[in-house]
């Protein structure tokens, strides 16, 4: 198995190449057809498992257009990631540069105990993926400093950790401002408690499962 094989595009495999990625981990040769089909996707896995390259290669790819260029260069982000604590949203953020260091696609992060004004600075010039945890976020869109109205592709990383440290509120809330047509979302959880099933019935659509 290759990642071409996986049907990638020429700009990220060959980012891939020069990290040293040879071939893609379980989860991501299950996870990355289904994403770029548009599906909808509950997955099972641990850290560790290249999770985050399951999701951030396919996120990446769906932004663009066959010019290497974000099919819009508009202010508002098109991907959200949502994680539980801030080392794997700046985690996150990083992989997804890695990744995408050969495509015009523009990142940011978002969380707290660091101030508000370089987030805000961010968010006005305009990124394509946004990563974020839930309570800086709230805090954001309740300055309406951010805009998620053109998400096309949310994320819940690690969701039972969201749901463990006291997110469901929050978690919900955004689900509740985000566009509901044609939005895709994936949600990727070490494990599905009821609650978890509960949030994929109620916010997503038809959802492929992968488990690792
Ligand atoms: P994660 O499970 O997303 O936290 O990733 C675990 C580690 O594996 C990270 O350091 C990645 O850079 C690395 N990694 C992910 N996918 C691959 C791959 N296909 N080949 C080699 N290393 C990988």
């Amino acid at each position: 198995m290759t990642f071409d094989s996986l049907g990638l595009a020429p700009e990220l495999s060959r980012a891939l190449n020069e990290l040293g990625y040879a071939t893609p981990t379980p989860i991501q040769s299950e996870a990355i057809p289904l994403v770029l089909e548009g599906r909808d996707l509950m997955a099972g896995a641990q850290t560790g498992t290249g999770k985050t390259a399951a999701f951030s290669l396919p996120v990446l790819q769906r932004l663009l257009t066959g010019s290497g260029r974000p099919a819009v260069a508009g202010k508002k982000p098109r991907a959200l990631v949502l994680t539980p604590t801030r080392e794997l949203a700046a985690q996150v953020n990083e992989s997804l540069r890695a990744y995408g260091r050969h495509l015009r696609v523009r990142t940011g992060v978002i969380f707290g105990g660091v101030g508000m004004q370089p987030q805000i600075d961010t968010l006005r010039r305009g990124v394509d993926i946004l990563v974020a945890t839930p309570g800086r976020l709230i805090d954001h869109m309740e300055r309406r400093t951010v805009d998620l109205s053109g998400i096309e592709i949310l994320v819940l990383d690690e969701a039972d950790r969201m749901l463990d440290m006291g997110f469901l509120p929050a978690m919900k809330r955004i689900l509740g401002v985000l566009p509901r047509q044609n939005r895709q979302t994936l949600l990727f959880s070490a494990t599905f408690a009821d609650e978890i099933k509960a949030l994929a019935q109620q916010f997503m659509r038809n959802p492929a499962q992968v488990q690792i």
